[in-house]
């Protein structure tokens, strides 16, 4: 089974060595995991350094081997409407074998805090998440998956978490998942939101919708920042993708690999 995403210590907030997390990956039964550490772009410059150094970067993995693990270079960029170019830029960094595409700002401001959620219903700060979130795949184009659709659902600052209800959102939703399909970009099911919000970022009726409308390209990650979290639910969701799509992919230098279940 695999993980592909997931993040040591060089993500500005991980914690352990790639190395224990790739043992980690190997006890929990993992064939492969795939490193996706953060690139990510705070509009305001309020949060510190997000992006890593592509040097501690090279250190930590291109020697890297773990018998009887495959092990992916891959990174988690953050996507606004802003940072395109710079998005292109940073992927000049160094090969990657997986680039996910997360959108973690909305508006200039991290959705994981309070000042997003100021003067927001649920409903509203979920609508205006999916709105830029639309905007930003619309826009970008360098990214292989969309990763954690419904981050917000997970975030510090939700004042009654919830699965983001596909239901309440279904037209956007759709829209987000058509550009996905129309540009042959994969969706990502997240296992964090599980013990955050109760329910996989997103929810299994929005990866069906996805392969309703012509999506084939399906990943599963963690986004664990500690050797404990490696692993976690990626056997339960591979259980379910087994009805909906029969495979799960991976990569290798961008390139989808579907694996049968
Ligand atoms: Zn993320
Ligand atoms: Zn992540």
């Amino acid at each position: 089974m695999f993980d592909y995403h997931m993040h040591s210590r060089v993500s500005f907030d991980g914690h352990d060595t790639g190395e224990a997390m790739a043992k980690a990956a190997l006890s929990a039964g993992l064939k492969e995991i795939c490193f996706t550490d953060h690139l990510d772009y705070d509009p305001l410059g309020q949060m510190g350094k997000l992006d890593f150094d592509t040097a501690a970067y090279n250190a930590e993995y291109d020697h890297l081997e773990i018998p009887g693990l495959k092990i992916r270079r891959g990174a988690e960029f953050g996507m606004d409407i802003h940072n395109v170019e710079q998005f292109q830029k940073d992927l000049l960094r160094r090969p990657f074998d997986f680039v996910l595409g997360s959108i973690h700002f909305v508006d200039d401001l991290d959705v994981y805090f309070e000042p997003y959620w100021s003067g927001k219903s649920v409903f509203q700060a979920e609508r205006r998440y999916l709105e830029a979130t639309l905007e930003s795949v619309k826009l970008h184009n360098d990214f292989d998956v969309l990763a954690h659709l419904t981050y917000i659902s997970k975030t510090k600052c939700h004042p009654a978490p919830r699965p983001l209800p596909y239901a309440e959102h279904h037209e956007i939703v759709d829209e987000i998942l058509r550009v996905l399909v129309q540009k042959g970009k994969g969706m990502e099911v997240n296992t964090s939101g599980m013990d955050r919000c109760g329910g996989y970022l997103p929810t299994m009726d929005i990866i069906r919708r996805f392969k309703e409308l012509g999506g084939e390209i399906v990943t599963v990650g963690s986004d664990a920042h500690t050797c404990s979290r490696v692993g976690q639910y990626t056997f339960q969701v591979c259980d379910i993708l087994k009805d909906i799509f029969g495979y799960v992919c991976t990569f290798a230098e961008r390139q989808p690999v579907f694996h049968k279940l």
